[in-house]
């Protein structure tokens, strides 16, 4: 038996999400052509690809993309630098991407990619010359009408934008400036979007939201706990500080800590920003990983990694709510366990989609030579959130199942249709 101080053990995320394909595709009567078509990606590339480092040394990098999807529109999806980086875990979150634009009708399929290694341990110029050479090594595998990556785990605008660079100085001479859409997440600057570095986080806001009117539940006042202190879950607790709900606990790959009256999420992100973790942040009490699963609170919003949340995690929260920042944060057991408990699970698929929502919005303007303003985002991305949870929610009820096969559902409903209307080639 594990201890909550440590991680669940691993668990096969691609079989974890090939699971809540198949009990989705039965729910609906998948024909099952298209069910097996979309139990593998189409394409899955490795490239391995040598980067000389500060010191003169030269080290080699394995990097992936892995594209599930391109029925609905281009491959999409992030690009994650972390040492724990495989093969079986890009081919999961590649697919989630497939069925989150599917559910949110964005007209994109689904991808991603990465490198294996700890972006931690290397220097700016460093992590410049990496990010160039794997977008030289992935050279024509992705393109504005193609595959269209983004920022996730360890990456952030300034790769995106490092990306952007690469791809328009490698490629052809013609429509170059049209070339700005191969990546999404880029800074404003370069041609990045207005509200998407809080898009996710705001998403995750939106879908608590949503969950709080339908539950009479007043936010103001509330408490919520907060597992990753990056881009989703910073913006998360910024977000829900702005509806009176404090954090009163949160944690990231250096440990957890308390602070009973509630952090100022400001204050902690910028310092996350400086420093590269919550490590020695003074505002806050130490406390254990088994700590932070244990406290009372009314939200949960895991925001780190996959496979956090296992059966002894779901035993030990005491919350109303898991608002699934992350992708795949709750293992089968973890799912289980919440399910007996009667405490309720907003699925990754529609509570992160903030951040291919407005990614899609980026894309659209860099099409169009626009720049929307950060209203017009924000009105878009609350209409497609709210119609997302509606919908999933609705779906649920109706059909009896919980909201995460409600939303693979809604999914592969939309892609069962167009492969029908298509028809398999030749
Ligand atoms: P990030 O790199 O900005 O932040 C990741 C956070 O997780 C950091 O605080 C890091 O310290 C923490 N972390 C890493 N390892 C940990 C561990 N072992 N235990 C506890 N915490 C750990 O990444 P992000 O973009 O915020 O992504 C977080 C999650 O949200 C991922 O699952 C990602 O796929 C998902 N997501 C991100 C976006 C986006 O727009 N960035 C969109 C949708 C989903």
């Amino acid at each position: 038996m594990y201890q909550l101080s440590v991680p669940p053990p691993h668990y096969p995320f691609f079989e974890i999400v090939q699971g809540y394909l198949r009990e989705a595709a039965a729910l609906i009567g998948l024909p099952d052509h298209v069910r097996l078509i979309l139990s593998e990606p189409k394409n899955e590339l490795i490239v391995h690809f040598p980067v000389r480092m500060d010191d003169g040394d030269m080290k080699l990098f394995k990097g992936y993309r892995i594209q599930h999807n391109n029925v609905l529109g281009p491959y999409k999806g992030g690009i994650r630098y972390h040492e724990d980086v495989s093969l079986d875990e890009l081919k999961a979150l590649a697919s989630q991407m497939t069925w989150k634009s599917a559910l949110m009708g964005i007209p994109f399929g689904g991808a991603k990619g990465g490198i294996k290694f700890n972006p931690r341990e290397h220097s700016e110029d460093e992590l410049r010359r990496i990010t160039r050479r794997f977008t030289h090594a992935l050279s024509s595998n992705i393109g504005p009408s193609h595959d269209i990556p983004a920022p996730d785990v360890g990456t952030n605008a300034q790769t995106m934008v490092w990306m952007m660079d690469t791809f328009m100085n490698t490629g052809g001479t013609t429509e170059k400036s049209d070339q700005r859409a191969v990546v999404t997440g880029k800074t404003i600057n370069c041609g990045g979007s207005e509200g998407r570095e809080r898009a996710t986080g705001q998403g995750v806001v939106h879908c608590i939201k949503e969950w709080a009117k339908e539950n009479r539940f007043d936010l103001e006042g509330a408490t919520a706990i907060v597992q990753g202190f990056g881009n989703v879950g910073s913006y998360a607790a910024a977000l829900l500080a702005k509806l009176g709900v404090s954090t009163i606990a949160t944690g990231d790959h250096t440990g957890y800590l308390r602070n009973e009256e509630g952090f100022n999420a400001h204050k902690l992100g910028e310092y996350v920003k400086e420093h590269g973790s919550i490590e020695g942040y003074p505002r806050g009490e130490k406390i254990s990983r088994s700590e932070f699963f244990s406290m009372a609170a009314d939200l949960c919003i895991p925001a780190a990694l996959e496979n956090q949340i296992g059966e002894e995690e779901g035993k030990a929260l005491q919350v109303r709510l898991v608002a699934e920042g992350a992708n795949g944060p709750i293992n089968p057991d973890g799912e289980d366990v919440l399910a007996d408990r009667g405490i309720p699970v907003i699925p990754d698929v529609l509570a992160n989609s903030g951040g291919v929502t407005v990614s899609y919005y980026e894309w659209v303007q860099n099409r169009n030579s626009e720049h929307w303003d950060i209203e017009q985002v924000d009105a878009r991305l609350l209409h497609t959130m709210r119609r997302g949870y509606q919908r999933t929610m609705y779906y649920a009820e109706k059909r009896g199942v919980n909201p995460r096969i409600a939303a693979y559902a809604l999914a592969l409903e939309t892609l069962a249709t167009s492969y029908a209307e298509r028809g398999i080639f030749p």
